[in-house]
């Protein structure tokens, strides 16, 4: 019970925490970039404050839901998984030894320098692309797409939808990231056995900072900030992933990726922006996801029975 108190605790918390999306100097570059394209499009100060603290969508009831998802995954995370998962670092170690035991010690020669440098690039690259890979299939999985809808259920977008998850993909992407995380590492351990201090900011990779200042709560917003047509080949703008939420259907299952767009552009599900674009949001239970109980178990009952 204490456990899940501070639990609870911190996951209200989310806002002072460096590893968060939504720590608040990311939201307030978010919001500095915001004040900017607005200035720039309207000229005028007027609808200001309306604009960047939409109080009716901030209040909206899936807006409320996403909080309570943010509370309920953290607790579940903490409370039931986190004490039975292996962690990232033992997994690293095991990979490192098998990898010695198959090719015998790394023959390779890399300086320090190089090695921080292989490594950063080399796990940006590779968590990526296992976002990637795990977000598509959760698309286009039909039993796996029944938990995801919970995501595209949002009605509204703000920067606390990115926490609007079913507990079932919250555990996935947590899989994900202890086993990539394991994986990058282990092999980097067996070319460069020495310790290797990643470039961090905040505590955080330096690509994930890069790309938290660069306004990315805004990608869960109604603030419309495209890259242009040769950036979002390359990085996933905020608008590109509005229009992964949207509910029109020519915007369906396109823009997968997470950080990085080659992967979009690779398999074809990339969405280039022209334009702005006034998107509508949700999916066909947006109505019946108001209710927080039908959002944690009705997925359950869908996912089964499609697959009997
Ligand atoms: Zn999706
Ligand atoms: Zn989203």
């Amino acid at each position: 019970m204490e456990k899940t108190l501070k639990a609870i605790q911190d996951a209200l918390l989310y806002f002072a925490q460096p590893d968060e999306r939504i720590y608040y100097p990311y939201l307030i570059s978010s919001l500095i970039i915001a004040i900017l394209l607005f200035l720039t499009y309207n000229k005028s100060f007027k609808g200001l404050m309306t604009y960047i603290f939409p109080y009716k969508r901030l209040l909206h009831i899936s807006s409320l839901n996403d909080v309570l998802l943010l509370i309920i995954n953290h607790v579940i995370n903490v409370v039931f998984f986190v004490p039975f998962l292996i962690n990232s670092i033992l997994l690293a170690y095991l990979i490192q030894q098998w990898m010695e035991s198959l090719l015998g010690y790394s023959t390779i020669q890399i300086s320090d320098e190089a090695a921080i440098v292989y490594y950063a690039v080399a796990y940006f690259i590779i968590s990526d692309f296992s976002r990637y890979v795990l977000h598509f299939l959760l698309h286009k999985i039909s039993f796996l797409w029944e938990f995801h809808k919970v995501h595209h259920s949002a009605e509204v977008l703000t920067p606390i939808t990115l926490y609007r998850v079913h507990p079932v993909e919250s555990m996935l992407f947590q899989l994900r990231s202890v086993f990539i995380g394991g994986l990058v590492s282990g092999i980097f351990l067996w070319i460069y056995p020495y310790s290797i201090t990643p470039y961090v900011v905040w505590g955080v990779h330096v690509g994930t900072f890069v790309f938290n200042i660069l306004g990315a709560n805004l990608r869960h917003s109604h603030v419309w900030f495209s890259f242009g047509k040769y950036l979002e080949r390359i990085f996933i703008s905020p608008a590109q992933h509005i229009i992964h939420h949207s509910s029109d259907p020519k915007h369906f299952n396109k823009n997968m990726g997470s950080e990085l767009a080659i992967w979009d552009w690779l398999f074809k599900t990339l969405y280039i922006t022209k334009e702005k674009e006034e998107v509508k949001f949700g999916v066909e239970e947006s109505k019946e996801h108001r209710n927080l109980l039908k959002i944690i178990f009705q997925p359950f009952v869908k996912a089964f029975r499609r697959n009997k």
